[in-house]
C-alpha cells in the first residue's frame, strides 16, 4: 500500500461510522415518522387504529399482499386498533414477533415549545411527541419491511412486525389483547421489543448499546384492615390503623430473598470487569456458590442493584379513617411489587402475607386492566431466562460495532415493565434491542418537547435494516 493509501485507510478508521442509507430510504423513512408523530394516539384524544391503518397501507403500497396485513380491532373500541403484517420466510424456523406501541403519553401544547403533533426539525433534531417513545423504532420498523419486500429479499424465518395499542395506559393493551384472541398471529420463538433497551451517548458520543434480556413482573397487592371503630375519645388497642402501620414496618425489615437468574448472572460478570475495586470483589463475591452474604447487603444498597437481586414490594399509597374523631374502620394500603423472573404474583401475595404476619390484613390483587381487586393473584411465573442467546446478540455485537464503535453490549434485566410482560408470560423469550442513540442527560419520553437526533434517527433505520438481516440470513 502506498503512503497515500495507508493515509486514507487511517482517516477512514478515524471518520465515525454514520448511517449507511441511500437517500430514497432516508426521504421514506423520515416520511413515515412524519406521518405517526401527526397522528396523534393519545387514550385520550387519538386514534391508534388511524396510525394502524396508516402502517398498513405503506406496508400494502410496497407489495405486501393483503392476506399479510391485518388491522385488527378490539370489539367496542374503534380507536384501539392494532397492525400484524407477516414478511414471509424460507425456512421451517417458528417466526420472530416484532413489537413496538403506537400509543404516545399525553401532551399538552401549552406546556411545548412546539406543537406536539407536528413533526418539526430543527437544531439537528426531529421534535414531537413520540420522537423518543416510539414511533420513531415504530418508523424504522415498518421502512425495515418496505425494504426487504421492495428488494424481494427472503428470511430465513418469518418476520411478524405487531403495532399496538395502549402500552402507556388505558385499557385495550394491543399485545395482551392479540395474545387472547389471535395468538396464531402472532406466534413466535421469541420476540424482539423495540421499546426497551437502547444506545446511551454522552454529547452525542456512545456509551454503550444496552440490551434488555429479562424484565421483572409488575403486580399491585390492596392491602385492607377493617375494624368495627367507635368514639377516639375511648381508644381500644385494637386499631385498624395500628395494624397496618405495624405490618407495613415488619415487611420494610423483610427483604425478599437474594436471587441471580442467567441474564443478572452475566451482567455482574462483566460489570465486575470495570467496576470500582470494591464494588467489583463485591460482584464476584455475589456470584460464588455460596454466595457472599455481605457482599449482598453492601450491593444491595444501592437502589437499582437491589432491584436487580432481589423481588421488591414497597407502599406507594396509604388511606384510612373517616372522621378526626372517630377510630378508624378501614385502613388500607396499595404495595406495588417488582417480582423476579421464575415466580408469580400468587406466590408473592403468600410471601407477603407472611411478611405482613397479621391475620387482620388481607392482602389482595389489583388487577391493572380491568381495573378489579381479586382474592387471587395470577399463578403464571415469568419465565426464568437462560444466558442471553448467542443467535439474538452475536448478530447485535456485529451490527452494533460498525454503528457504535467502542461501546459494548450490556444485556441487562429490566426493573421496570414494558409489553414484554405479557410476552415473556406467555412463554416467549423477549429481546428489548430499541437500539437508537439518545444522550443520558436528553432522555425526553413522556416530557416536554420531546426530540430525537436527526443522525440517531438515520442510524436506526439502518441498524434495524442490517439488524433484521443478520439475524434472518
Ligand atoms: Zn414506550
Amino acid at each position: 500500500m502506498s503512503l497515500r493509501g495507508i493515509i486514507i485507510a487511517v482517516v477512514v478508521l478515524l471518520v465515525p461510522a454514520t448511517a449507511q442509507i441511500d437517500d430514497a430510504t432516508r426521504k421514506l423513512s423520515r416520511d413515515i415518522f412524519k406521518q405517526l408523530i401527526e397522528i396523534n394516539t393519545t387514550d385520550s384524544s387519538g386514534d391508534n387504529t388511524a396510525a394502524a391503518r396508516a402502517m398498513a397501507k405503506r406496508l400494502l403500497d410496497a407489495g405486501f399482499p393483503e392476506s399479510d396485513v391485518k388491522v385488527l380491532v378490539p370489539a367496542g373500541r374503534a380507536n384501539k386498533g392494532n397492525l400484524v403484517a407477516r414478511l414471509h420466510g424460507a425456512g421451517t424456523l417458528k417466526p420472530i414477533l416484532m413489537i413496538g406501541h403506537l400509543d404516545v403519553v399525553e401532551a399538552l401544547r401549552a406546556d411545548w415549545t412546539t406543537d406536539p403533533f407536528q413533526f418539526v426539525e430543527k437544531d439537528g433534531f426531529f421534535y414531537g411527541r413520540g420522537t423518543q417513545d416510539m414511533k420513531s423504532q415504530d418508523a424504522m420498523m415498518v421502512t425495515t419491511l418496505i425494504r426487504f419486500k421492495k428488494e424481494g429479499y427472503r428470511p430465513s424465518r418469518d418476520l411478524v412486525l405487531a403495532l399496538t395499542s395502549d402500552e402507556e395506559g388505558g385499557t385495550a393493551n394491543g399485545v395482551d389483547w392479540l395474545l387472547k384472541n389471535h395468538r396464531d398471529l402472532i406466534d413466535a420463538e421469541f420476540v424482539l421489543n423495540a421499546d426497551s433497551g437502547g444506545v446511551m451517548t454522552d454529547k452525542g458520543k456512545p456509551v454503550d448499546v444496552e440490551v434488555a434480556a429479562a424484565e421483572k413482573l409488575y403486580a399491585d397487592f390492596q392491602l385492607t384492615v377493617t375494624n368495627p371503630g367507635g368514639h377516639s375519645s375511648i381508644p381500644v388497642p385494637d386499631n385498624a390503623i395500628y395494624h397496618l402501620a405495624d405490618a407495613l414496618g415488619r415487611l420494610e425489615h423483610s427483604p425478599f430473598p437474594f436471587e441471580l437468574n442467567g441474564v443478572t448472572r452475566a451482567y455482574f460478570e462483566r460489570l465486575a470487569t470495570h467496576e470500582t475495586a470494591q464494588n467489583a470483589a463485591d460482584m464476584k463475591a455475589i456470584l460464588r456458590n455460596p454466595p457472599d452474604q455481605a457482599a449482598i447487603a453492601r450491593l444491595s444498597a444501592d437502589a437499582h442493584f437491589n432491584s436487580l437481586l432481589h423481588t421488591t414490594c414497597v407502599p406507594t399509597r396509604l388511606n384510612a379513617g373517616h372522621a378526626n374523631n372517630a377510630l378508624p374502620q378501614t385502613a388500607q394500603a396499595l404495595v406495588n411489587c417488582r417480582i423476579l423472573p421464575g415466580h408469580s404474583a400468587e406466590e408473592v401475595r403468600g410471601e407477603l402475607i407472611g411478611k405482613l404476619a397479621d391475620a387482620k390484613v388481607s392482602v389482595r390483587y389489583e388487577d391493572g386492566s380491568s381495573g378489579k381487586v381479586l382474592d387471587r393473584a395470577p399463578n403464571e411465573a415469568g419465565a426464568l431466562p437462560g444466558a442471553p442467546r448467542a443467535d439474538v446478540l452475536k448478530p447485535l455485537e456485529r451490527v452494533a460495532d460498525s454503528l457504535w464503535p467502542g461501546a459494548p453490549v450490556v444485556v441487562d434485566m429490566e426493573t421496570g415493565a414494558s409489553d414484554s410482560k405479557y410476552t415473556i408470560a406467555a412463554g416467549m423469550p423477549s429481546f428489548g434491542i430499541g437500539e437508537e442513540a439518545i444522550d443520558h442527560d436528553d432522555i425526553r419520553a413522556h416530557g416536554k418537547d420531546e426530540r430525537l437526533r436527526v443522525s440517531s434517527y438515520y442510524e436506526g433505520v439502518d441498524f434495524f435494516y442490517r439488524y433484521l438481516k443478520a439475524i434472518t440470513k
